[in-house]
């Protein structure tokens, strides 16, 4: 018997289609409220690592993900520069377990179609351009009013709407995602044949040049830089900085920069990062995911633990008969301490870049393998 029959959800991201999912499975009436219009994602690809994969099995999804994704066990680091000298190939470690590759490259709208079509054949309501606007709670429930007009009353309202949560506020926690000095361009590009897997180059006029094949045919590609203020450029404009700022790269760079252009989705934004220190429920509310904690994609766990949220929070959901303080302290337990980890590892590679400190950085990211490996 689960705690809860009927959940509302705010946000059709990692997260909340990742608890959709496993609470429609357990019979559990649920509706998604996305405040997007339609699914049409925004953004390019995304570096799922192999404990996000563990976890999309647990979901069902794995078959349809694998059938999508580029898989890879190896990372290069190239050296920049008119060469692009291979400097090392690194076999990346399988934090999902041997049945699973360290990592895959995947095109973002294609698995958040993967993602929806999972729970909405499992029963799923999932509504778009609708938000929550407001909610009252109390010991046995949650009212909510809904963008529409409508109301509804629920079991359990998950705020899983992402760094800018509103389902945070309204639940009073002010926590905001701070700049971390970073800034990162991205493009969805034309793989060049020659690349088979991700290659990050260290030095240069960038942080990390970087690129990640999502598939046979296609890859994001990165820039990370300090951040600055790049808005009121239009499009053009973008693509042109963007091109400008590979130039310090060659080999497989030639061919991105000459790919660049209006089709290629180029996009800026800031590295920010928050964590909410304690419990992620308000009553009968609880936020998971990005609206919870965000850090730089530094190490790229950030989908990662937001589908982990999904499946902590809904495995002690299915196992208890009420929600109670027991509830609250197990997903705490298990949440809190891993993601600040992660977290804190992120933001210190990033910190190690800004101040031109020599870190270790194999060690942290071997310490965060072992740590992923270990099932949330
Ligand atoms: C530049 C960059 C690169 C990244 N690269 C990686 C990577 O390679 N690998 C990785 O694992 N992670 C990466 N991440 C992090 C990753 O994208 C997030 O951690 C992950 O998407 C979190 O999922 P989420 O469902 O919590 O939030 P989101 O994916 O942000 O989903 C939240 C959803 O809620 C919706 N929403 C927002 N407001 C409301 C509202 N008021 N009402 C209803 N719906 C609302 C949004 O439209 C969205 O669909 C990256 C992040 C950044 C910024």
């Amino acid at each position: 018997m689960s705690a809860v029959q009927r959940v509302a959800i705010a946000g059709a991201g990692m997260a909340g289609l990742a608890a959709a999912i496993l609470l429609a499975e357990d019979g559990v009436d649920v509706d998604v409220y996305e405040i997007k219009p339609e699914l049409t994602a925004l953004g390019s690809g995304i570096t799922l690592q192999g404990n996000a994969l563990r976890s999309f099995a647990r979901l069902g999804i794995w078959d349809e993900v694998q059938k999508q994704c580029w898989s890879q066990d190896v990372l290069t680091l190239r050296a920049p520069g008119p060469d692009a000298t291979v400097i090392a190939t690194i076999p990346d470690a399988r934090t999902g377990g041997p049945d699973f590759p360290a990592a895959a490259g995947m095109f973002r709208p294609d698995l958040a179609q993967i993602m929806l079509d999972r729970a909405t054949e499992l029963g799923a309501r999932v509504h778009f351009g609708r938000t929550i606007e407001s909610l009252t709670q109390d010991a046995d429930g949650v009212d909510i009013k809904l963008s529409d007009g409508t109301t509804d009353r629920v079991d359990l309202l998950i705020g899983a709407d992402g760094i800018n949560s509103a389902v945070r506020s309204m639940v009073g926690i002010d926590v905001k995602p701070e700049p971390t000095g970073m800034g990162i361009w991205r493009a969805f590009v034309p793989r060049p044949a020659e690349v088979t897997s991700t290659d990050l180059y260290y030095g240069g006029p960038m942080y990390i040049a970087g690129y990640c094949p999502t598939s046979e045919d296609m890859m994001y590609a990165y820039l990370v830089e300090d951040k600055q203020d790049r808005s009121g450029l239009t499009p053009e404009q973008s693509v042109e900085i963007m091109r400008d700022a590979t130039r310090a790269y060659g080999g497989p760079w030639n061919q991105i920069r000459d790919s660049l252009g209006a089709d290629s989705r180029v996009n800026y934004t800031w590295f920010t990062s928050h964590l909410i220190d304690g419990p992620w429920n308000r009553g009968r509310v609880v936020l998971i995911g990005d609206a919870a904690h965000s850090c730089p994609p530094t190490i790229a766990q950030g989908g990662a633990q937001a589908t982990e949220d999904a499946l902590v929070l809904c495995e002690i959901l299915a196992r208890e008969s009420t929600v109670d303080d027991a509830v609250w302290e197990e997903f705490t337990r298990r949440r809190l301490e891993r993601a600040r980890t992660i977290v804190e590892a992120s933001l210190q590679l990033g910190r190690w870049q800004l101040n031109h400190e020599q870190g270790d950085v194999p060690g942290l990211i071997g310490r965060i393998a072992e740590l992923a490996s270990v099932p949330a």
